[in-house]
Order: C-alpha cells, then sequence, then structure tokens
C-alpha cells in the first residue's frame, strides 16, 4: 500500500500509542487529542490531495527503488524537475491548509541520509547506504509521516557539545552493543513529531574527531521505549478549543506542532543506524538537509501568504476601501513580495545539481537567500496586512460579546462597516490575521531552517568576492576592447616621440 488514505493515517497513529504529554499530562491517545488534531488534519491533508488525480503529478512520484507510485513526501530528489515540483507541491499545500504541513522535514532528512550515506561508504567502506535504501523502501511502501529531530538543546552556547557540563545536551550514543547502539538526549523544535510514526535523528551541528559519540543518525519509531513527546504551546492554541468566530484558522495549526522529543537511552537495532561514530561527515550532512530546507520555504511561505492577501484583500472589501489606490499599491506590494521569494525558490531548484550519489541538491546561494528573505518578506508582509486591516486586530471584542444581550447590539453597531458584510465576519477574519502574523508564525519564519546569520554565513562563503572583485578590475581597467574604437573617457595611447 503505497499510498495511505487520512483515515489511514488517523488510525495508524492510533495504533502506536504514542507517549506524549500536553500541557505537562500525559494524553491517552494523540489521534483523539483536541490540542493535536488541527496538526494531524493538516498533515491528512497531505495524504488527501495524493490521491486527487488533479494533483497526482505534484503530490507523488516514482519510486527510484522499486518502481512504485509513492508519495512525493518519501521521495529521492533525482532531478532539477523534482526539486521543483516538491516548491510547487510546497506552494499548493501552503494555500490549503494555510499553515505547515510538517513532513517536509522528514523529506529533507531522507535525502540528507540518502546523501551521506553514500558518502560515508565511499570513503570509508562501510555499508550505511544499502541498510538506508531497505529502510527507505520500507518507508515509502507504508507512506510513513516522518519527523526529522535536528535541533539540540545545545545548553551553554559558547560551549562544544563535549565541553559541557551536562554531555547530554547535544544527543548521543551511550552505549555500543553488537546488535545497535543506545541513544541520550533531546531534539527541540520537533515539527510534527508528536504525530509522526518516526523520528529521523540526525547531528545538529559539524562535530570533531572527538565528538564522535554525537555523530550519530539513526530511525527510531515515535513509539519506541524511552522516546516521549512533550507538547509546545502557541498562539491562541486555546481559543481553538472554543469555536465560534474567536479561533483563526478553525481546522489546520498555527505552525507545525512543534514538540520537544527526549530519548532517554532508547535502543536502536543496527538496521536503523545510519551514521555512528564517522564525525567529519556531520557537518556536510546538516549541510545539506540545511539547504534543502532552506529553499522549501519560499514555496510553503508563499502558499500561506496567498492565505494571508486574500484575508487582507477581503478585510478591504469588509471596510469598504478596496477601491482605493493606496491600498490596492499595499496589496500590490505583498505581492511582489510573495512572489520574489517563491521565484528564488523555483531559481534554486531549477539551477540543483547531482550530488556523487544522483541526489539533486538545489543551488545553495539561492537556497539561503530564499530563506533570507523570508526572514524579511513575511514580517513585511504581515506589517501590510495590519497596515490595511487596522488597529481593530488588536482591540476586537471576543466571541462572548456579541452572546450578551447588555452589549451585543453596541458591539455589533460600532463593528459594523461595509452593510454587505456581517460583523462576526469581520471578526472572524481579523482572527485570522492576527494569527497568522502572530509572534509564533514570525518567529517560526526567522528561525525555522536556522536563524538569519546561518544563512548570510553560506551567502557570503557562495559569493565568491574575489572574482566580483576582479569583475570589477576588468571593467574598470581592462583593456579588451576592439582596437581602434574611440571610446569616450578612455584616453588613446601617447604618441611616442623620436
Ligand atoms: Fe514544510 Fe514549511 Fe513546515 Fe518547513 S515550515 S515543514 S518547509 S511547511
Amino acid at each position: 500500500m503505497a499510498l495511505k488514505t487520512p483515515a489511514e493515517y488517523v488510525d495508524s497513529l492510533r495504533d502506536l500509542n504514542i507517549r506524549a504529554y500536553v500541557n505537562g499530562e500525559r494524553i491517552e491517545s494523540v489521534a483523539d487529542h483536541p490540542s493535536i488534531a488541527p496538526h494531524i488534519n493538516t498533515v491528512a491533508k497531505t495524504y488527501e490531495l495524493a490521491h486527487d488525480p488533479e494533483h497526482r503529478d505534484v503530490m507523488t512520484a516514482e519510486s527510484h527503488l522499486t518502481g512504485e507510485r509513492i508519495h512525493r513526501y518519501t521521495h529521492i530528489f533525482h532531478s532539477a524537475d523534482d526539486l521543483v515540483k516538491k516548491i510547487q507541491m510546497l506552494r499548493l499545500l501552503g494555500q490549503v491548509t494555510g499553515t505547515c504541513f510538517q513532513r517536509c522535514v522528514g523529506l529533507d532528512a531522507l535525502n540528507a541520509l540518502y546523501a551521506i550515506t553514500y558518502e560515508i561508504d565511499e570513503k570509508e567502506g562501510t555499508t550505511y547506504h544499502r541498510r538506508f535504501c531497505d529502510y527507505l523502501t520500507g518507508v515509502q511502501r507504508a507512506d510513513l509521516m516522518l519527523a526529522g529531530a535536528m535541533t539540540d538543546p545545545k545548553g551553554h552556547r559558547a560551549k562544544r557539545p563535549s565541553q559541557q557540563d551536562d554531555p547530554d545536551q547535544f544527543v548521543r550514543v551511550v552505549e555500543r552493543r553488537d546488535d545497535g547502539v543506545v541513544i541520550r538526549g533531546a531534539k527541540l523544535h520537533n515539527t510534527g513529531g508528536i504525530n509522526s510514526h518516526e523520528v529521523l535523528v540526525m547531528p545538529g551541528t559539524g562535530l570533531s574527531d572527538e565528538e564522535s559519540d554525537y555523530a550519530v543518525a539513526c530511525a527510531v519509531p515515535a513509539n519506541a521505549d524511552g522516546v516521549l513527546f512533550i507538547f509546545g504551546r502557541q498562539s491562541n492554541d486555546n481559543r481553538k478549543l472554543e469555536g465560534g468566530c474567536d479561533i483563526g484558522n478553525p481546522r489546520f495549526g498555527v505552525v507545525g506542532g512543534e514538540a520537544m522529543v527526549v530519548f532517554d537511552d532508547v535502543f536502536v537495532p543496527n538496521e536503523r543506524v545510519f551514521m555512528n561514530g564517522e564525525a567529519k561527515y556531520a557537518g556536510t550532512m546538516v549541510n545539506y538537509f540545511a539547504t534543502w530546507h532552506r529553499a522549501n520555504y519560499g514555496g510553503c511561505k508563499g502558499g500561506n501568504a496567498d492565505v494571508l492577501i486574500g484575508a487582507t484583500a477581503k478585510m478591504t472589501k469588509v471596510l469598504g476601501t478596496e477601491r482605493n489606490s493606496v491600498v490596492r499599491d499595499k496589496l500590490t506590494e505583498m505581492i511582489h513580495m510573495n512572489e520574489t521569494t517563491y521565484a528564488s525558490a523555483i531559481g534554486a531548484s531549477a539551477m540543483g545539481y547531482a550530488l556523487p550519489c544522483g541526489a539533486y541538491m538545489v543551488d545553495p546561494m539561492m537556497a539561503n537567500t530564499v530563506k533570507q528573505n523570508i526572514t524579511r518578506n513575511v514580517y513585511q508582509i504581515g506589517r501590510l496586512s495590519h497596515d490595511l486591516a487596522g488597529g481593530f486586530l488588536a482591540t476586537m471584542p471576543g466571541e462572548q460579546s456579541f452572546d450578551n444581550p447588555e452589549i451585543a447590539r453596541f458591539v455589533e453597531k460600532y463593528h459594523q462597516a461595509n452593510p454587505e458584510y456581517q460583523t462576526r465576519e469581520r471578526v472572524k477574519l481579523g482572527r485570522y490575521i492576527e494569527n497568522m502574523t502572530s509572534v509564533t508564525t514570525m518567529v517560526e519564519a526567522m528561525h525555522g531552517a536556522g536563524s538569519p546569520q546561518a544563512q548570510r554565513i553560506v551567502m557570503l562563503g557562495q559569493a565568491d568576492i574575489d572574482k566580483k572583485i576582479e569583475m570589477a578590475e576588468q571593467v574598470i581597467d581592462g583593456d579588451d576592447d576592439v582596437e581602434g574604437l574611440p571610446l569616450p573617457g578612455k584616453r588613446q595611447p601617447a604618441e611616442v616621440e623620436g
């Protein structure tokens, strides 16, 4: 069964009986908890659209391992076309859900593991790649939801993993056995982990040879002994439980349902271990993963911004300002910023190149530029949305005010704008804009896939400044013009006397 249905995905989560905590309490079933439901519902859309003939080309692919039709979320990129289709899939899902649909982290982790296992085997004579391909075949056939886990707690930021007072601040191997390894530590900000089938653990940073215990990559079932998830809080999460017009994004999450995943001495059998001590490859693996994931943001945030632009444009109709030329110009600016990041993501994909294993990498300069622009444009788009929607975003009364006969008529009367729209409609739209421009969504755009400085380091490294200096010198002082052309501003050679 290569393509799960949404119902099969939800049932399979129930069967897992994952150990998870919400608001400090152990919950019975992640699939039946209202705080997690919006995130499960979002992922369910990724399963649903893969069955839609209209989206088959974008949502599915042919497995290079089995030749079977599989979900694109379990596919290894083998061409620039694959990379472009991934970005198109992300924009589509962003438009349909208006939020983070979580599966991209696992997808990029699969590709990073595919590439790095090949490279380790080539140089070290190990057999990780064959082992990983066997694992991947199982993932594709079962259409698993995978969470990628990279960010360690990191403890004292000025200290390396091996220098920490508490060595568990980075996930590490605490015991090596003949049949596998035991890992300990935690990963933070884990997108979709709490509603995943498996977690792909990767090193979170480059490592030195003395830090080989931290060089571990493996696949851990979400219900393995010693694994537990502690769910994070998000803006407005309790409002979702209330219903009515105060919710924001009623059916889907605000961001990716992030959780802390703890590995409390978890045994991982050899067939699920894809890096075990090869410290010098950790940095490359982090780099592969981050580069792929940074390009994604031009797709998913593009789709999310489409929805936000739509909500803002509708708000201008509710307010009666939609024909004002300044309003139209601001909407145009939102569109411009959104399409700029999308175009860079498509460009990074179209300019992709083959890695030694045959998997396709996006253009690193453009991928990092996409993410850098996201850390600005998402804020700017939100700023313009606030500008157009007005101050009522911050002061509008809640749902209960409409139900209290003592104040309801005042709330209605003084929030009425264009009479074609009801006041509650205005509140509902306002709550959506509030939701999608909240601290949670902004911070996710800022720090997801790496903080801004991480991209700037890559951009400067990739830019080849010396080459640019050479270009400038050649343009300013170069002498490769056609001989004899009387170029303006160019001194003709002085005649030699004598
Ligand atoms: Fe995918 Fe975007 Fe969510 Fe990352 S932030 S997992 S790229 S939807």
